[in-house]
């Protein structure tokens, strides 16, 4: 029996599943998340019924580097495979620049096309390629499959990709791009599955987690989307600024005398949420909290989504759907039902009593704007490319 493993290597957390190979398709065995990367990692499993199957922590946490929580986890996943034999690895690649949209096999010259475009996304790509790196060290034979999260965005119009700057510099690169788009392609298949005949025509899908991203999508496709040259860029985020006026960042540097590394620091991690409630990046944590300075992170939070959303319908030509996903629009209730107000207007009304149980749909049935709540499972895409791949044509043998 044959196995696949998907990994989604951030610079705190690293998510993995294990996907058994079946005749037509794969089924979900086991994955889970180690949490807490630097300072107090923990690792916590579940099989395919949601049962918790490894819960672990680390002594000396703070020592302990991505490799050696990589290696335990490979250890670990031995344990569980019985007659069942890995045969590829799919990873969530952040950026894959101009040249890189379809998934495609991991070689040396891949990845050093990938480590150029470490600037480009510097809280995860470095992270997402050092897990490619050290699996090729524990199993060097074994097939590793990039999957990028600018994939989904790839044939945006020119119009879109363009920022308002020299045309010189888009010849560079320097354009927009858009992320989060294993997800988003997630939210599309879905949307097909419930509706085949228009995927949810003119729909906006909100991915709000500690990441956050809005995409613009027609018929299943991207057609705009708030993430651009940068995962930094569009919505306020749990430690990210989201969009900002770039002559904050002249001030920053030139007046206030900050270093070029310390504005990434200042504006990847200790912006948005954290920044501005000066508490906590964790939505849970800023609603339990009294402090006016949580509440006003949050009310911030909910401004720029409604603010962005509203900015994606002229593109759009008009709404018929909106998806929520992603930790929080998933899970909390109160801010759904705050951008949902705030975007009334467009046609959105909101079933306060399914909102508030997380129901599949929680529009009333007479909102014009259809608004679903969709669980997302970047998993499960990476490991339809993996196997998509490895049943293609000549398959992935190295
Ligand atoms: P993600 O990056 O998708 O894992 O989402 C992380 C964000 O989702 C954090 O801000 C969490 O506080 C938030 N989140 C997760 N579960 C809930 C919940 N039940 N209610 C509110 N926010 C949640």
């Amino acid at each position: 029996m044959k196995a696949i493993v998907t990994l989604n290597a951030g610079s705190s957390s690293i998510k993995f599943a294990l996907y058994e190979l079946l005749p037509h398709g794969f089924r979900f065995d086991a994955g889970g998340k180690i949490e807490e990367i630097g300072t107090a990692p923990r690792l916590r499993a579940r099989n395919a019924a949601g049962e918790v199957i490894l819960e672990r922590d680390w002594q000396q946490a703070n020592a302990i580097s991505h490799e050696h929580l990589l290696e335990d986890l490979f250890a670990w996943a031995a344990t569980q495979l019985g007659d069942r034999e890995i045969v590829a690895i799919g990873h969530r690649i952040v950026h894959g620049g101009s040249d890189f949209a379809a998934p495609r096999l991991i070689d040396d010259a891949l990845l050093d096309a990938l480590d150029a475009l470490i600037p480009l996304a510097p809280l995860h790509q470095p992270h997402n390629l050092a897990a490619v790196r050290a699996l090729r060290a524990l199993a060097p034979h074994l097939p590793q499959i990039a999957c990028f999260d600018t994939g989904f965005h790839h044939d945006l119009a020119p119009l879109t990709t363009r920022l308002p700057l020299p045309r010189s510099l888009h010849e560079r690169g320097i354009r927009r791009y858009g992320f989060h788009g294993l997800s988003y392609e997630h939210i599309a298949k879905r949307l097909r599955d419930i509706e085949p005949t228009h995927a949810g025509g003119r729909v906006i899908a909100a991915h709000l987690g500690n990441g956050a991203s809005l995409c613009a999508m027609r018929e299943g496709k991207s057609i705009d989307t708030t993430m651009g040259f940068t995962a930094l860029d569009g919505l306020m985020m749990g430690t990210r600024s989201g969009a900002l006026d770039p002559g904050v960042v002249l001030h920053l540097q030139i007046q206030l005398g900050m270093s070029a590394q310390e504005v990434e620091t200042l504006l990847y991690r200790q912006s948005g949420l954290l920044g501005v409630s000066g508490l906590s990046n964790d939505m849970r944590a800023l609603h339990a909290s009294d402090a006016p300075e949580a509440a006003e992170a949050i009310d911030l939070f909910v401004r720029q989504a409604a603010r962005q959303a509203a900015g994606l319908i002229p593109t759009l030509g008009g709404l018929d759907g909106f998806v929520f996903t992603a930790g929080i629009g998933e899970n909390d209730a109160c801010i759904r039902a705050r951008i949902c107000e705030s975007l009334s207007w467009a046609g959105i009304a909101l079933d306060a009593d399914a909102n508030e149980a997380n129901a599949a749909v929680i529009s009333t049935g007479d909102s014009k704007v259809l608004v679903r709540v969709i669980p997302t499972d970047e998993e499960a895409v990476i490991a339809h490319h993996v196997v998509d791949l490895i049943r293609s044509e000549g398959g992935i043998s190295r």
